[in-house]
């Protein structure tokens, strides 16, 4: 490694008061955490510190005007104790997609894999290996001038925490088919990975979970009319001819998930079909009896069977007894990232060997 990163270790592990049978999503967090800063127009002050709170202004930039921009990913380890990352390139190809829009500064490829590979081999026993849990990885750049005033800043912090997850949804999904509310828009921030884009979308979520569903499918803004996603997870749709996704456009996130999803189901000769997917579409379907399946995928969600999804009040069952696509990239996408199955992609990256001698 090249890179001078500080090291500051804690004294002692937390780790013994986590219990990787009794994961809650996203309340437990690994002992350590990598951070830099954006001064003077460089990156520097490459450190690995114990977990916890940072010092902050009151008037620090992001908090005002929501420079802030995040990744999820996820390092896996195997029964044989190998560690791996999944296509951890393409996190920050997004994340440096995600800086350009919201007038942040790229981060070099070194800095980012190696803080992230350093933080993750450090804390590597703290990656739960029992099937569908993983190591899910943070990272996130933000704002930090001191100053007020609408300006991009010209100082920002990079930072990397990472917590132990089972799977994030534990059932299959209820979804609302949003005809109202917008959570992007052309021309705006819905295909970068940035802060605001979540609080927008909390409101019509809370009255769609009000009403007993899990979360909100999204419609373009304009219409109302074409699928797009569901805030943190894209969507497909499987009818006995294709599968299909809405196809990528800038009011929605290009998943990592997604892409490989789509690579995945080509190479095994299935007819995945990227294309403006319409409600009135879906309904058809669901009506002709020619809808299979319907799941939303992300890092967190993984691959999640939709159950439900209603549109103007009324409620559509999906068949979700099978899930027999949902359930197969779920299974091929485990062995893929414990090494059980060919890496044909070249997705999986090994950043620490074996520990187990036999
Ligand atoms: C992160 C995210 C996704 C899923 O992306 P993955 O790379 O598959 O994790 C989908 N939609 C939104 C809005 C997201 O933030």
């Amino acid at each position: 490694m090249s890179l001078k990163i500080t090291t500051n270790l804690v004294e002692e592990s937390r780790i013994s008061s986590f219990d990787p049978d009794n994961i809650v999503f996203g309340r437990v967090f690994t002992d350590h955490m990598f951070s830099c800063d954006y001064v003077n127009g460089q990156w520097q002050n490459f450190r690995i510190d114990p977990f916890g709170k940072i010092p902050l202004s009151p008037t620090l930039s992001a908090l005002h005007y929501g420079q802030s921009i995040f990744e999820g990913m996820k390092a896996f380890k195997n029964e044989e104790g190998v560690v791996t990352l999944f296509r951890a390139n393409d996190n920050l190809k997004r994340l440096n997609t995600s800086a350009e829009r919201m007038c942040m500064p790229a981060l070099p490829e070194e800095i980012f894999m190696e803080g992230l590979k350093t933080l993750v081999t450090i804390d590597k026993d703290w990656i739960p290996t029992t099937p569908g849990s993983a190591l899910y990885i943070r990272p996130f750049m933000f704002a930090t001038d001191d100053f007020l005033g609408v300006k991009p800043s010209e100082n920002y912090k990079f930072m990397i925490y990472a917590c132990p997850v089972a799977a994030y949804y534990s059932h299959p999904l209820k979804v609302r088919i949003e005809d109202h509310y917008t959570r992007a828009s052309k021309g705006g921030v819905g295909s970068a990975k940035c802060a605001g884009n979540y609080a927008a979308s909390m409101y019509p979520t809370k009255l769609a979970q009000k009403d007993g569903f899990d979360q909100v499918l999204w419609t373009d803004g304009e219409h109302h009319q074409y699928l797009e996603e569901t805030g943190t997870s894209n969507v497909f749709v499987i009818t006995k001819d294709a599968v299909y996704t809405p196809e990528l456009n800038d009011s929605l996130l290009a998943g990592i998930t997604r892409d490989s999803i789509i690579k995945l189901l080509r190479s095994k000769g299935l007819n995945v079909v990227e294309k403006k997917v319409s409600v009135d579409e879906l309904i058809n379907w669901h009506k002709n009896g020619e809808l299979k399946e319907m799941f939303v995928s992300g890092t967190a969600a993984t691959v999640t069977n939709i159950e439900l999804f209603n549109y103007k009040g009324q409620n559509f069952n999906v068949n979700h007894t099978e899930n027999l696509i949902g359930k197969e990239i779920l299974s091929d996408f485990q062995k893929i990232r414990t090494l059980e199955m060919p890496d044909q992609f070249g997705w999986v990256e090994i950043v620490s060997e074996s520990e187990v001698t036999y």
